[in-house]
Protein backbone atom coordinates (compact mmCIF):
# COMPACT_ATOMS: atom_id res chain seq x y z
CA UNK A 1 0.00 0.00 0.00
CA UNK A 2 1.47 3.52 -0.97
CA UNK A 3 2.11 5.71 1.88
CA UNK A 4 -0.82 9.14 1.04
CA UNK A 5 1.11 12.01 1.42
CA UNK A 6 -1.63 14.62 3.47
CA UNK A 7 -0.49 17.55 1.79
CA UNK A 8 -0.98 15.57 -1.63
CA UNK A 9 -4.61 14.65 -0.68
CA UNK A 10 -4.99 18.41 0.75
CA UNK A 11 -4.85 19.76 -2.96
CA UNK A 12 -6.28 16.89 -4.39
CA UNK A 13 -9.46 17.63 -2.61
CA UNK A 14 -9.13 21.51 -2.82
CA UNK A 15 -8.94 20.73 -7.01
CA UNK A 16 -11.98 18.69 -6.64
CA UNK A 17 -13.81 21.19 -4.98
CA UNK A 18 -12.45 24.01 -7.12
CA UNK A 19 -13.21 21.71 -10.62
CA UNK A 20 -17.20 20.98 -9.22
CA UNK A 21 -17.30 24.83 -8.16
CA UNK A 22 -16.54 25.36 -12.09
CA UNK A 23 -18.54 23.09 -13.45
CA UNK A 24 -21.65 24.30 -11.93
CA UNK A 25 -20.53 27.24 -13.10
CA UNK A 26 -20.50 26.52 -16.60
CA UNK A 27 -23.64 24.74 -16.37
CA UNK A 28 -25.68 27.10 -14.53
CA UNK A 29 -24.40 30.42 -16.14
CA UNK A 30 -22.93 29.29 -19.43
CA UNK A 31 -25.65 26.08 -20.99
CA UNK A 32 -28.54 28.18 -18.20
CA UNK A 33 -29.49 24.25 -16.69
CA UNK A 34 -30.65 24.99 -13.50
CA UNK A 35 -29.07 28.64 -13.22
CA UNK A 36 -29.84 29.13 -9.83
CA UNK A 37 -29.26 25.51 -8.10
CA UNK A 38 -26.05 25.94 -10.00
CA UNK A 39 -25.07 29.24 -8.88
CA UNK A 40 -25.72 28.20 -5.06
CA UNK A 41 -23.95 25.14 -5.76
CA UNK A 42 -21.24 26.88 -6.87
CA UNK A 43 -20.52 28.52 -3.94
CA UNK A 44 -20.86 25.99 -1.62
CA UNK A 45 -17.95 23.97 -3.50
CA UNK A 46 -16.00 27.41 -3.49
CA UNK A 47 -17.12 27.96 0.33
CA UNK A 48 -15.59 24.51 1.05
CA UNK A 49 -12.13 24.83 -0.44
CA UNK A 50 -10.54 26.98 2.32
CA UNK A 51 -12.25 24.54 5.30
CA UNK A 52 -10.32 21.68 3.98
CA UNK A 53 -7.83 20.07 6.54
CA UNK A 54 -4.21 19.20 6.21
CA UNK A 55 -3.99 18.28 10.02
CA UNK A 56 0.12 17.80 9.61
CA UNK A 57 0.49 21.13 7.76
CA UNK A 58 0.43 24.43 8.85
CA UNK A 59 -2.46 26.34 9.03
CA UNK A 60 -2.75 29.05 6.52
CA UNK A 61 -5.41 30.66 8.63
CA UNK A 62 -3.63 33.64 10.59
CA UNK A 63 -3.90 33.94 14.33
CA UNK A 64 -7.31 32.57 16.23
CA UNK A 65 -9.33 32.98 12.82
CA UNK A 66 -7.69 29.10 12.35
CA UNK A 67 -10.14 28.06 15.58
CA UNK A 68 -13.88 29.54 14.00
CA UNK A 69 -13.25 30.01 10.36
CA UNK A 70 -12.81 27.25 8.81
CA UNK A 71 -15.80 26.17 10.71
CA UNK A 72 -17.83 29.05 9.86
CA UNK A 73 -17.14 28.46 6.45
CA UNK A 74 -17.68 24.70 6.33
CA UNK A 75 -21.40 25.62 7.47
CA UNK A 76 -22.07 28.27 5.37
CA UNK A 77 -20.76 26.32 2.20
CA UNK A 78 -23.06 23.03 3.20
CA UNK A 79 -25.45 25.63 3.68
CA UNK A 80 -25.06 26.83 0.48
CA UNK A 81 -25.22 23.46 -1.12
CA UNK A 82 -28.37 23.00 1.07
CA UNK A 83 -29.70 25.96 -0.89
CA UNK A 84 -28.73 24.61 -4.23
CA UNK A 85 -30.34 21.07 -3.57
CA UNK A 86 -33.60 22.60 -2.80
CA UNK A 87 -33.65 24.95 -5.67
CA UNK A 88 -32.98 21.39 -7.94
CA UNK A 89 -35.96 20.11 -5.92
CA UNK A 90 -37.94 22.68 -6.64
CA UNK A 91 -38.76 23.65 -3.21
CA UNK A 92 -39.89 27.00 -1.72
CA UNK A 93 -35.72 28.62 -1.31
CA UNK A 94 -37.00 32.00 0.37
CA UNK A 95 -38.41 30.32 3.67
CA UNK A 96 -35.54 27.43 3.69
CA UNK A 97 -33.36 30.40 2.42
CA UNK A 98 -34.27 32.86 5.67
CA UNK A 99 -34.00 30.17 8.00
CA UNK A 100 -30.78 29.36 6.90
CA UNK A 101 -29.30 33.23 6.53
CA UNK A 102 -31.14 33.12 10.27
CA UNK A 103 -29.34 30.23 11.97
CA UNK A 104 -26.22 31.38 10.12
CA UNK A 105 -25.98 34.46 11.74
CA UNK A 106 -27.07 33.11 15.71
CA UNK A 107 -24.21 30.80 14.82
CA UNK A 108 -22.07 33.02 14.16
CA UNK A 109 -22.79 35.09 16.95
CA UNK A 110 -22.23 32.18 19.15
CA UNK A 111 -19.27 31.11 17.59
CA UNK A 112 -17.63 34.54 17.66
CA UNK A 113 -18.57 34.99 21.21
CA UNK A 114 -17.87 31.84 22.96
CA UNK A 115 -15.51 29.53 20.73
CA UNK A 116 -18.36 27.22 20.67
CA UNK A 117 -16.58 25.29 17.76
CA UNK A 118 -18.21 22.09 18.63
CA UNK A 119 -21.63 24.15 18.12
CA UNK A 120 -20.33 24.92 14.33
CA UNK A 121 -19.84 21.29 13.74
CA UNK A 122 -22.80 19.93 15.03
CA UNK A 123 -24.72 22.66 13.31
CA UNK A 124 -22.68 21.69 9.69
CA UNK A 125 -24.43 18.00 10.62
CA UNK A 126 -27.33 19.03 11.09
CA UNK A 127 -27.56 21.23 7.50
CA UNK A 128 -26.36 18.20 5.67
CA UNK A 129 -28.74 15.70 7.28
CA UNK A 130 -31.42 18.40 6.92
CA UNK A 131 -30.31 18.48 3.01
CA UNK A 132 -30.29 14.35 2.78
CA UNK A 133 -33.49 14.44 4.48
CA UNK A 134 -34.85 16.85 1.51
CA UNK A 135 -33.47 14.47 -1.50
CA UNK A 136 -35.00 11.57 0.35
CA UNK A 137 -38.60 12.96 0.42
CA UNK A 138 -38.71 15.44 -2.34
CA UNK A 139 -36.28 13.27 -5.18
CA UNK A 140 -38.80 10.09 -5.48
CA UNK A 141 -41.38 11.55 -7.65
CA UNK A 142 -41.20 11.65 -11.88
CA UNK A 143 -40.56 7.71 -11.47
CA UNK A 144 -37.12 7.85 -9.29
CA UNK A 145 -35.91 4.87 -7.86
CA UNK A 146 -35.29 3.95 -4.50
CA UNK A 147 -31.46 2.99 -5.12
CA UNK A 148 -31.00 6.17 -6.99
CA UNK A 149 -32.56 8.26 -4.25
CA UNK A 150 -30.17 6.19 -2.16
CA UNK A 151 -27.70 7.23 -3.97
CA UNK A 152 -28.23 10.85 -3.61
CA UNK A 153 -28.52 10.69 -0.01
CA UNK A 154 -26.05 8.58 1.69
CA UNK A 155 -22.88 10.94 1.06
CA UNK A 156 -24.58 14.13 2.98
CA UNK A 157 -24.87 12.09 5.39
CA UNK A 158 -21.49 10.58 5.25
CA UNK A 159 -20.76 14.30 5.82
CA UNK A 160 -22.79 14.98 8.32
CA UNK A 161 -21.52 11.94 10.20
CA UNK A 162 -17.56 13.23 9.95
CA UNK A 163 -18.57 16.77 11.38
CA UNK A 164 -20.03 14.96 14.22
CA UNK A 165 -16.92 12.56 14.39
CA UNK A 166 -15.04 15.87 14.58
CA UNK A 167 -17.36 17.33 17.23
CA UNK A 168 -17.28 14.25 19.51
CA UNK A 169 -14.06 13.09 19.73
CA UNK A 170 -11.64 15.86 19.12
CA UNK A 171 -8.71 13.40 19.46
CA UNK A 172 -10.06 11.24 15.80
CA UNK A 173 -9.90 14.78 14.07
CA UNK A 174 -6.12 15.06 15.94
CA UNK A 175 -5.11 11.92 14.30
CA UNK A 176 -6.98 12.12 10.92
CA UNK A 177 -5.60 9.75 8.72
CA UNK A 178 -4.70 9.98 5.52
CA UNK A 179 -7.06 6.62 4.54
CA UNK A 180 -10.42 9.03 6.05
CA UNK A 181 -9.30 11.64 4.37
CA UNK A 182 -9.15 9.83 1.19
CA UNK A 183 -12.24 8.27 1.49
CA UNK A 184 -13.60 11.85 2.26
CA UNK A 185 -12.49 12.99 -1.42
CA UNK A 186 -14.58 10.12 -2.93
CA UNK A 187 -17.50 10.82 -0.62
CA UNK A 188 -17.39 14.39 -1.82
CA UNK A 189 -16.62 12.85 -5.36
CA UNK A 190 -20.04 10.83 -5.28
CA UNK A 191 -21.90 13.83 -3.78
CA UNK A 192 -21.25 16.29 -7.03
CA UNK A 193 -21.49 13.68 -9.43
CA UNK A 194 -25.06 12.78 -8.11
CA UNK A 195 -25.97 16.10 -7.53
CA UNK A 196 -24.77 17.04 -11.43
CA UNK A 197 -26.90 13.75 -12.59
CA UNK A 198 -30.09 15.14 -10.92
CA UNK A 199 -28.94 18.09 -12.33
CA UNK A 200 -29.12 16.98 -15.54
CA UNK A 201 -31.99 15.00 -14.64
CA UNK A 202 -34.27 17.42 -14.43
CA UNK A 203 -33.29 18.89 -18.02
CA UNK A 204 -34.41 15.73 -18.96
CA UNK A 205 -37.47 16.00 -17.88
CA UNK A 206 -37.86 19.36 -19.46
CA UNK A 207 -36.97 18.07 -22.70
CA UNK A 208 -39.08 15.29 -22.07
CA UNK A 209 -42.28 17.41 -21.21
CA UNK A 210 -41.84 19.84 -24.19
CA UNK A 211 -41.07 17.00 -26.70
CA UNK A 212 -44.58 15.52 -25.24
CA UNK A 213 -46.97 18.59 -24.88
CA UNK A 214 -48.32 21.49 -26.61
CA UNK A 215 -46.32 24.97 -25.71
CA UNK A 216 -49.51 27.23 -26.06
CA UNK A 217 -52.15 25.28 -23.85
CA UNK A 218 -49.92 22.31 -22.01
CA UNK A 219 -52.15 19.89 -23.66
CA UNK A 220 -50.66 16.20 -25.30
CA UNK A 221 -49.33 16.62 -28.52
CA UNK A 222 -49.86 14.44 -31.06
CA UNK A 223 -46.85 12.65 -31.18
CA UNK A 224 -47.37 11.86 -27.47
CA UNK A 225 -51.21 11.35 -27.94
CA UNK A 226 -50.07 8.58 -30.73
CA UNK A 227 -47.78 7.11 -27.72
CA UNK A 228 -50.61 6.94 -25.58
CA UNK A 229 -53.24 5.21 -27.94
CA UNK A 230 -50.93 2.03 -29.09
CA UNK A 231 -50.26 1.46 -25.15
CA UNK A 232 -54.23 1.84 -24.49
CA UNK A 233 -54.55 -0.43 -27.59
CA UNK A 234 -52.44 -3.38 -26.53
CA UNK A 235 -54.24 -2.79 -22.98
CA UNK A 236 -57.76 -2.93 -24.63
CA UNK A 237 -56.91 -6.43 -25.81
CA UNK A 238 -56.55 -7.75 -22.30
CA UNK A 239 -60.34 -6.41 -22.20
CA UNK A 240 -59.79 -2.90 -20.98
CA UNK A 241 -61.32 -0.75 -23.47
CA UNK A 242 -61.27 3.18 -23.66
CA UNK A 243 -63.21 6.33 -24.45
CA UNK A 244 -62.27 8.82 -26.78
CA UNK A 245 -63.77 12.67 -27.07
CA UNK A 246 -63.07 14.70 -30.03
CA UNK A 247 -63.87 18.35 -29.91
CA UNK A 248 -63.56 21.39 -31.54
CA UNK A 249 -64.40 25.04 -30.56
CA UNK A 250 -67.39 26.36 -32.72
CA UNK A 251 -66.81 29.44 -34.43
CA UNK A 252 -63.01 30.15 -33.19
CA UNK A 253 -62.18 32.15 -36.18
CA UNK A 254 -64.31 35.31 -34.73
CA UNK A 255 -62.76 35.34 -31.44
CA UNK A 256 -59.34 35.94 -33.78
CA UNK A 257 -61.26 37.76 -36.30
CA UNK A 258 -62.79 40.31 -33.66
CA UNK A 259 -60.42 40.24 -30.90
CA UNK A 260 -57.43 39.55 -32.58
CA UNK A 261 -54.91 36.67 -32.26
CA UNK A 262 -53.96 37.08 -28.42
CA UNK A 263 -57.37 36.84 -27.68
CA UNK A 264 -57.46 33.52 -29.64
CA UNK A 265 -54.17 32.15 -28.04
CA UNK A 266 -56.03 32.93 -24.22
CA UNK A 267 -59.33 30.87 -25.44
CA UNK A 268 -57.65 27.99 -26.41
CA UNK A 269 -55.55 28.25 -23.55
CA UNK A 270 -59.25 28.69 -21.05
CA UNK A 271 -60.32 25.60 -22.68
CA UNK A 272 -57.49 23.64 -22.65
CA UNK A 273 -57.36 24.72 -18.50
CA UNK A 274 -61.10 23.69 -18.18
CA UNK A 275 -60.57 20.33 -19.54
CA UNK A 276 -57.93 19.45 -17.64
CA UNK A 277 -59.55 20.58 -14.26
CA UNK A 278 -62.19 18.14 -15.31
CA UNK A 279 -60.30 14.98 -16.09
CA UNK A 280 -59.62 12.20 -13.72
CA UNK A 281 -55.82 11.62 -13.10
CA UNK A 282 -55.75 8.94 -15.68
CA UNK A 283 -57.30 10.63 -18.66
CA UNK A 284 -55.24 12.74 -20.85
CA UNK A 285 -55.88 15.82 -22.95
CA UNK A 286 -54.68 16.29 -26.11
CA UNK A 287 -54.41 19.13 -28.79
CA UNK A 288 -55.17 18.01 -31.98
CA UNK A 289 -54.36 21.02 -34.11
CA UNK A 290 -55.76 24.71 -34.13
CA UNK A 291 -59.02 24.66 -32.16
CA UNK A 292 -59.16 20.96 -32.42
CA UNK A 293 -58.71 19.00 -28.82
CA UNK A 294 -59.22 15.08 -27.82
CA UNK A 295 -59.87 13.16 -24.73
CA UNK A 296 -58.99 9.85 -24.00
CA UNK A 297 -60.25 8.26 -21.18
CA UNK A 298 -59.06 4.58 -20.11
CA UNK A 299 -61.49 2.06 -18.74
CA UNK A 300 -64.42 4.35 -19.83
CA UNK A 301 -67.27 2.61 -21.22
CA UNK A 302 -69.53 5.15 -24.22
CA UNK A 303 -72.67 6.18 -21.95
CA UNK A 304 -70.21 7.24 -19.13
CA UNK A 305 -68.01 9.46 -22.06
CA UNK A 306 -71.44 11.13 -23.44
CA UNK A 307 -71.82 12.35 -20.29
CA UNK A 308 -68.22 13.37 -19.36
CA UNK A 309 -68.76 15.28 -22.73
CA UNK A 310 -72.32 17.23 -21.97
CA UNK A 311 -70.37 17.94 -18.38
CA UNK A 312 -67.44 19.43 -20.16
CA UNK A 313 -69.96 21.04 -23.13
CA UNK A 314 -72.40 22.75 -19.99
CA UNK A 315 -69.58 23.67 -17.90
CA UNK A 316 -67.77 25.73 -21.66
CA UNK A 317 -71.07 28.00 -21.99
CA UNK A 318 -71.00 28.46 -18.28
CA UNK A 319 -67.79 29.55 -18.19
CA UNK A 320 -67.08 32.79 -20.72
CA UNK A 321 -63.32 33.84 -22.03
CA UNK A 322 -62.68 37.07 -20.14
CA UNK A 323 -60.61 39.42 -22.12
CA UNK A 324 -59.63 42.37 -21.37
CA UNK A 325 -62.36 42.72 -19.18
CA UNK A 326 -64.90 41.83 -21.47
CA UNK A 327 -66.96 38.19 -21.92
CA UNK A 328 -66.92 36.21 -25.17
CA UNK A 329 -69.47 33.12 -24.72
CA UNK A 330 -67.51 29.93 -26.02
CA UNK A 331 -68.97 26.47 -27.00
CA UNK A 332 -67.56 23.58 -28.39
CA UNK A 333 -69.23 20.41 -30.51
CA UNK A 334 -68.35 16.90 -29.30
CA UNK A 335 -68.19 13.82 -30.99
CA UNK A 336 -68.00 10.57 -29.06
CA UNK A 337 -66.73 6.94 -29.40
CA UNK A 338 -65.64 3.90 -27.29
CA UNK A 339 -64.31 -0.05 -27.89
CA UNK A 340 -66.56 -2.54 -27.57
CA UNK A 341 -65.16 -4.95 -24.87
CA UNK A 342 -62.86 -6.78 -26.48
CA UNK A 343 -63.92 -6.55 -30.22
CA UNK A 344 -61.26 -6.32 -32.50
CA UNK A 345 -61.48 -2.10 -33.80
CA UNK A 346 -58.73 -0.29 -35.97
CA UNK A 347 -57.97 2.56 -34.09
CA UNK A 348 -57.62 5.39 -37.04
CA UNK A 349 -60.98 4.06 -38.11
CA UNK A 350 -61.98 5.02 -34.01
CA UNK A 351 -60.58 8.24 -34.41
CA UNK A 352 -62.18 8.93 -37.61
CA UNK A 353 -65.72 8.35 -36.85
CA UNK A 354 -65.20 10.51 -33.77
CA UNK A 355 -65.12 13.12 -36.26
CA UNK A 356 -67.52 12.38 -38.06
CA UNK A 357 -69.57 12.45 -35.13
CA UNK A 358 -68.01 16.15 -34.09
CA UNK A 359 -68.92 16.94 -37.77
CA UNK A 360 -72.59 16.14 -37.20
CA UNK A 361 -72.79 17.89 -34.15
CA UNK A 362 -71.36 20.63 -36.09
CA UNK A 363 -74.21 20.38 -38.76
CA UNK A 364 -77.00 20.71 -35.67
CA UNK A 365 -76.33 23.61 -34.94
CA UNK A 366 -73.01 23.29 -32.98
CA UNK A 367 -72.52 23.71 -29.27
CA UNK A 368 -73.88 19.49 -28.71
CA UNK A 369 -72.83 16.26 -28.26
CA UNK A 370 -72.88 13.75 -30.82
CA UNK A 371 -71.72 10.00 -30.41
CA UNK A 372 -73.33 6.58 -31.73
CA UNK A 373 -76.21 5.96 -28.81
CA UNK A 374 -77.50 10.20 -30.09
CA UNK A 375 -80.30 10.54 -31.48
CA UNK A 376 -79.58 10.64 -35.56
CA UNK A 377 -79.38 14.99 -36.42
P1 LIG B 1 -66.42 25.98 -36.64
O1 LIG B 1 -67.44 26.34 -35.63
O2 LIG B 1 -67.00 25.45 -37.87
O3 LIG B 1 -65.41 25.04 -36.08
O4 LIG B 1 -65.65 27.32 -37.03
P2 LIG B 1 -64.26 27.84 -36.53
O5 LIG B 1 -64.20 29.28 -36.78
O6 LIG B 1 -64.06 27.40 -35.14
O7 LIG B 1 -63.24 27.01 -37.41
P3 LIG B 1 -62.30 27.42 -38.60
O8 LIG B 1 -61.64 26.14 -39.02
O9 LIG B 1 -63.04 28.20 -39.64
O10 LIG B 1 -61.23 28.38 -37.96
C1 LIG B 1 -60.24 27.92 -37.10
C2 LIG B 1 -59.29 29.08 -36.86
O11 LIG B 1 -58.39 28.76 -35.82
C3 LIG B 1 -58.45 29.39 -38.06
C4 LIG B 1 -57.04 29.55 -37.52
O12 LIG B 1 -56.47 30.76 -37.91
C5 LIG B 1 -57.25 29.57 -36.03
N1 LIG B 1 -56.14 29.02 -35.29
C6 LIG B 1 -55.54 27.81 -35.45
N2 LIG B 1 -54.54 27.66 -34.54
C7 LIG B 1 -54.50 28.80 -33.80
C8 LIG B 1 -53.67 29.26 -32.70
O13 LIG B 1 -52.77 28.56 -32.21
N3 LIG B 1 -53.95 30.47 -32.17
C9 LIG B 1 -54.95 31.26 -32.66
N4 LIG B 1 -55.17 32.44 -32.10
N5 LIG B 1 -55.71 30.86 -33.70
C10 LIG B 1 -55.50 29.67 -34.25
MG1 LIG C 1 -63.93 25.32 -34.77
MG1 LIG D 1 -61.49 23.12 -36.49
Amino acid sequence: MPSLDPLTLWMAAAVLHGFSAMVWALLGGFYRIAPRASLWLCTGEFLLIPTLHCRSCDSFWPGSLGLWLPGLLHLAGLLALALGVAQLLRLRPPRLAGWAVAALGVIAVLAIGGGALGLLGAAAALVALATASLLWRHSGGERMPAGARLALVLPFVLVAAEALAGVWSPWAAETHSPMLALLMIGVHLWLTLSLMILAVRRLWLRILHLSQHDALTGALNRRALEERLSQLQARQRRGEGFAWIALDIDHFKRINDQLGHAAGDAALQHVASLLMRQLRAGDAVARLGGEEFGLLLPNTSLAAAVALAERLRLALVQQPLSWKGQLWPMSASFGVTATRGRDAFDLQNLLHHADCLLYQAKEAGRNSVRSDSSEPA
